[in-house]
């Protein structure tokens, strides 16, 4: 009989999210008169932008001739998204990225989850806590976590507590790392790192030989200043910094599955004898054997976004998020909660009652608001004592979920 991969069994048996609608449809089932409102949701809720839209329907019909039907395309994306995302998301904030260095992908799930591949068993990975899951359960199918304990960590795992204590600013590791794993503006807190404390990080994995996986995923969710929208603003990233990002939360893009890797050449890792091996041609190399490219007609979608027209009609939708956002925050501050994020992110970050976990406090506002949030410890052990609201819900109904929050108290 085949061996299993043993590390897939250390992997926590129920995903968050499944636990969370089983505790929900078994409320219903004994409430069914309620209304139940999700504030709880990963997801956005508004449709895809017309210019967008107009953009999928002439590819499709492309697609339907045969003097323009197109097959496979180039491994690495269409050279014509690869160059509006070169020009757009990075030479128009002053940062030289090469179209080689972009590799299209449907979704940063796949890359994040996938990138730890090009690395070693060995490699001791730190991660800020808490953060997006992906990144340590893809270290745990790979054998790299060790094993997870009753208190919820790894035992090989650098966990980097971001709490309000230390104002979700993560200490730089006081053990050597090899893989610094940060997402930011941040699922699930909502904070940001502003532009020298970012440094602080370039710098550390600079000195040490570190490398930096850095999650942008809701860069276009930023209005301050001084927070970086790309990990490349910092001088010398691009020698240890890779850098994921994602049309899902930009552009409503989850459904339709559309994002990019930034792998510069300089970044490299070393064999066990010590030679440097760039990244660039191995993520290329694994990528050719592992994955087809992504639809055209999503990439023309996504080339749709860099339009005038389409990147106004993005930031409609942002702002739309943003205003449910602002409306959370001052809402839940004006009940007495301690409230975190919402300025720069799509999500809040709220500390839960004094002496009631996560998934007590989830249970209270399902019992009596009827309103689903989704547990802080669920992102990590430092999540502990939070719960993450999102605001990617119809505005009318986070309107409703606030009202009936308020009656909690
Ligand atoms: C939603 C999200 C993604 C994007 O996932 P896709 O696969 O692109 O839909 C990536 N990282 C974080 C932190 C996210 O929250």
């Amino acid at each position: 009989m085949a061996h299993i991969n043993e590390d897939m069994l250390k992997l926590p048996g129920g995903y968050l999210f499944t636990e969370i609608a089983k505790k929900v449809s078994s409320f219903k089932e004994s409430h069914p008169q309620a209304e139940v409102i999700s504030l709880g949701i990963g997801d956005v809720t508004q449709p895809l932008a017309p210019t967008i839209v107009k953009a999928m329907h002439s590819a499709v019909d492309e697609m339907s001739k045969g003097g323009t039907f197109r097959g496979y395309g180039p491994e690495r994306g269409y050279e014509f998204l690869r160059h509006a995302i070169a020009e757009n998301d990075f030479r128009a904030r002053g940062i030289e990225i090469d179209e080689s260095e972009i590799f299209v992908n449907d979704g940063a799930k796949s890359d994040t989850g996938n990138f730890q591949e090009l690395l070693g068993k060995d490699v001791k990975i730190g991660v800020a806590d808490p953060i997006y899951p992906v990144y340590v359960d893809s270290n745990a199918m790979g054998g790299r976590t060790g094993d997870l304990g009753a208190d919820g960590r790894w035992s090989n795992v650098v966990y980097m507590p971001c709490t309000a204590e230390n104002e979700f600013i993560p200490e730089l590791p006081s053990q050597p790392v090899d893989v610094i794993y940060l997402c930011y503006p941040n699922n699930p807190t909502g904070t940001t790192l502003t532009r020298d404390e970012l440094k602080r990080w370039v710098a550390y994995a600079i000195e040490h030989n570190s490398l930096i996986f850095y999650d942008s995923a809701y860069e276009a969710y930023i209005q301050s200043e001084d927070v970086p929208h790309s990990i490349y603003e910092i001088e010398g990233a691009k020698q240890v910094a890779v850098e994921f990002r994602s049309f899902s939360k930009t552009a409503g893009f989850t459904g339709v599955r559309c994002g990019y890797t930034i792998v510069p050449k300089e970044v490299a890792a070393t064999t066990t004898k010590g030679e440097r091996i760039a990244l660039n041609p191995l993520w290329s190399r694994r990528q050719s054997t592992k994955f087809n490219g992504v639809s055209y007609v999503s990439q023309r979608a996504a080339e749709a976004i860099y339009t005038a027209e389409g990147h106004a009609e993005i930031r409609k939708t942002i702002d739309y998020y943003m205003r449910n956002a602002k409306l959370m925050r001052s809402t839940m501050l004006s009940l007495g909660y301690e409230v975190y994020g919402g300025k720069d992110a799509p999500y809040l970050w709220v500390r839960t009652p004094q002496g009631i976990t996560s998934w007590g406090f989830f249970n209270t506002m399902l019992q009596n608001a009827h309103v689903v949030c989704t547990p802080g410890v669920g992102f990590g052990p430092a999540g502990e004592g939070y719960v993450r609201l999102t605001a990617f819900g119809q505005h009318e109904s986070t309107i409703k979920a606030l009202e009936k929050i308020k009656t909690i108290i």
